[in-house]
């Protein structure tokens, strides 16, 4: 059985990860979403265990401590992580699995995960990107003035992926990030085992 493919996907808050993915998943039933745990607060119609493990701090340092964690980071005061459990169960299963996660865990996961295919979300601008992020209206002035400054860090690490994913249409960004996976899973890193099952009857 082919295994699945670790998917990582970041981006600047309000580029619009969330709404691309939502639209991708519509209708594909092999590939997951990890729920990601957190010590943020959740925002309206948020529901724990669907959008995120809403924790307290002790409670997600204890997870981290008993090694549950594939990785985690600090972001804009809060810590976000992604539990192992459910990653490794869908790789098994030959079920891609996507971790929406920001580019410090994403880095910890390619080191630890060379095979994860890396994609990173950009605005067509960055008029765009304020302009969303103000019209999502989850956040004050000051935390979306936080997470554009963090969003000109992320910027800089684009590079270390393997994908840049332009989201100027929703539809549009959905089909790409098909095609992307798509390309992922010719990569020769997942072809190895067909390459030698071919080449033992050679
Ligand atoms: P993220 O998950 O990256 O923080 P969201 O998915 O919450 O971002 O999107 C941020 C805001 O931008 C939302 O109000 C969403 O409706 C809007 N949005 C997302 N993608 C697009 C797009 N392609 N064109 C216009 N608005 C978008
Ligand atoms: P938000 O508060 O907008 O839901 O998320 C803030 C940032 O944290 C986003 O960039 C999001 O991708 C990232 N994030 C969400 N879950 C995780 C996680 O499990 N690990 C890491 N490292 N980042 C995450």
């Amino acid at each position: 059985m082919n295994k699945g493919q670790l998917i990582v996907f970041s981006g600047p808050s309000g580029v619009g990860k969330g709404t691309v993915l939502k639209e991708f998943l519509k209708n594909r039933e092999n590939v997951a979403l990890s729920v990601s745990a957190t010590t943020r607060q959740p925002r309206p119609g948020e529901e724990n265990g669907v959008h995120y493990y809403f924790l307290t701090k002790e409670d997600f340092l204890k997870k981290v401590e008993e090694g549950n964690m594939l990785e985690y980071a600090q972001y804009n005061q809060n810590y976000y992580g992604t539990p192992k459990d459910k990653v490794e169960e869908a790789l098994e299963q030959g079920r891609d699995i996507i971790l929406e996660i920001e580019v410090q865990g994403a880095l910890l996961v390619k080191e630890k995960c060379p095979d994860a295919l890396l994609v990173f979300v950009m605005p067509p601008s960055w008029q765009e990107l304020r302009s969303r992020l103000v019209g999502r209206n989850t956040e004050d002035a000051v935390t979306i003035e936080n997470r554009l400054t963090i969003a000109r860090q992320e910027l800089q690490q684009a590079v270390h992926y393997d994908y840049i994913l332009v989201n100027d249409s929703v539809a549009e960004a959905a089909q790409r990030l098909e095609h992307i996976i798509e390309a992922g899973r010719c990569r020769i890193t997942e072809m190895k085992d067909f390459i030698r099952e071919v080449d033992q009857h050679a």
